[in-house]
């Protein structure tokens, strides 16, 4: 039976979790979550909290969302898994809608293919592989406040410090964000791109496998990629005989509000789009996809992933699509966003521990200060207003290399009523906080 008190399952998981996954908890005192309902989360004790985070962007469509959670059941009802080297036409089906999704190009004649994996950092190793394989080259470059993932290749492109760990594998060179609040060549496009090409002649053999870009950067703190960058970016790698990777983990299926997948902004197309969390709205599942000749070379290094293709998840994302389709969900994103940022600017306009707010969409972000003008990051007032929205009844999360600045990414169903109620939220958490 299981037990449902705070202080058993904290007991519980001190003595049973390896100290690598029990000491992440960002709040002061441990949580216990037993139910999600669309953007709301109750914890064991009936307590109702509105989800800004959706549970790490896990949940795009809706907590429990009941026409993902009735696809996924009636699949595992039916066969829960089955292996890619059996035929299913339900990720079949799935791989053919994902490629939908893509843009096509100038002449209509992009072709898009799909590998699924069980995870987001399993489709950022294969895309490695991939991007390796089809070019010949190793070298790769990654923006140094980037994230994506845990495993030992992910984390080779990691370059927020803190999430990568000594000894992982090499040949990534590292270039400054584009970071348009604290970059190091402050906003603008241009000096960046140049950075781009020095880093590939100076600490690369100048022949490049690819270069692995969040479209908006998640844990680097919702740095926003400025219009030219990804573009700009994916010339001078092409031009070294590299491929451009779209990271679209966080960005992805809608979110930013004006596009499905965070790069069209920039008119830009990649080689080899990697996506996950919210593709299953919480069912575990990753997708590498990518233009046809660019997955061709490596059919005869073939690999696959234990339940890559699983049919319940991928009838979950199936259900997935359909909801943003239906629901409209993009376009909610786009206005429910552009309502809670008008309301951050305002919050900015009284609080002066707050910096910066930014963000495109549901993807959005309140940087703290200490001083307007050092920009020196507030680790202390970040933790103090997360704290009081916990409080409050908002879950949110404390991202960017110094934790220093509150992350909203919720499901993508939030409302306008939910805009009113987390800005005067966060107004009450700032006025506690002293910001
Ligand atoms: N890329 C990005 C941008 C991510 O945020 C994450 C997960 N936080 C990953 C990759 C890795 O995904 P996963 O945790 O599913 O391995």
């Amino acid at each position: 039976k299981t037990d449902w008190t705070t202080d058993a399952t904290a007991a519980r998981r001190d003595a049973y979790y390896a100290a690598s996954l029990t000491k992440f908890m960002p709040f002061r005192e441990p949580l216990v979550f037993k139910k999600g309902q669309m953007q709301y989360l109750w914890d064991a004790e009936g307590r109702k909290y509105t989800d800004l985070l959706g549970m790490n962007l896990c949940i795009s469509v809706g907590h429990s969302h009941p026409r993902v959670v009735a696809a996924a059941m009636e699949q595992a009802q039916e066969l829960t898994h089955c292996t890619t080297m059996f035929y299913h036409p339900v990720p079949a089906h799935f791989a053919e809608e994902l490629a939908a999704t893509m843009p096509k190009g100038p002449n209509g004649d992009i072709e898009w293919v799909v590998h699924f994996t069980n995870s987001g950092s399993e489709a950022i190793d294969l895309a490695m592989t991939m991007a390796r394989t089809a070019t010949g080259n190793l070298d790769l470059l990654a923006l140094r406040t980037a994230y994506h993932g845990p495993t030992a290749a992910a984390q080779s492109i990691t370059g927020i410090s803190g999430w990568r760990h000594p000894g992982m594998p090499g040949n990534v060179a590292f270039v400054p964000e584009p970071n348009q609040y604290r970059g190091i060549f402050g906003p603008g496009t241009q000096l960046y791109l140049d950075e781009i090409d020095r880093t590939i002649q100076s600490a690369t053999t100048g022949r490049l496998a690819g270069m692995f870009i969040e479209s908006v950067q998640g844990y680097g703190g919702i740095v926003e990629m400025p219009p030219g960058y990804l573009s700009g970016a994916a010339e001078r790698v092409r031009a070294a005989g590299g491929l451009y990777i779209a990271d679209e983990v966080q960005s992805g299926f809608g979110r930013t509000g004006d596009h499905m997948w965070a790069f069209e902004a920039d008119g830009v197309i990649p080689d080899i789009v990697v996506m996950a969390k919210g593709i299953g709205n919480g069912f575990p599942l990753g997708a590498v996809v990518a233009r046809k000749d660019v997955a061709a070379p490596m059919a005869d290094k073939f690999m696959f992933h234990t339940y890559g293709a699983n049919p319940t998840c991928c009838a979950a994302g199936r259900a997935v699509l359909q909801v943003i389709d239906e629901d409209k969900v993009q376009q909610n994103a786009k206005d429910v966003g552009g309502a809670l940022l008008e309301r951050l600017r305002d919050l900015k306009q009284r609080h002066p521990a707050i910096g910066d707010v930014r963000g495109r969409g549901l993807m959005l972000a309140i940087e703290m200060v200490k001083d307007r003008k050092t920009k020196e990051p507030d680790r202390d007032t970040t933790a103090a207003v997360f704290e009081a929205c916990r409080d409050a009844g908002l879950i949110m999360s404390k991202s960017g290399p110094h934790q220093s600045v509150l992350r909203m990414v919720p499901p993508m169903c939030l409302s306008m009523q939910d805009v009113d109620n987390v800005a005067d939220g966060l107004d009450a958490a700032f006025t506690a906080a002293n910001g």
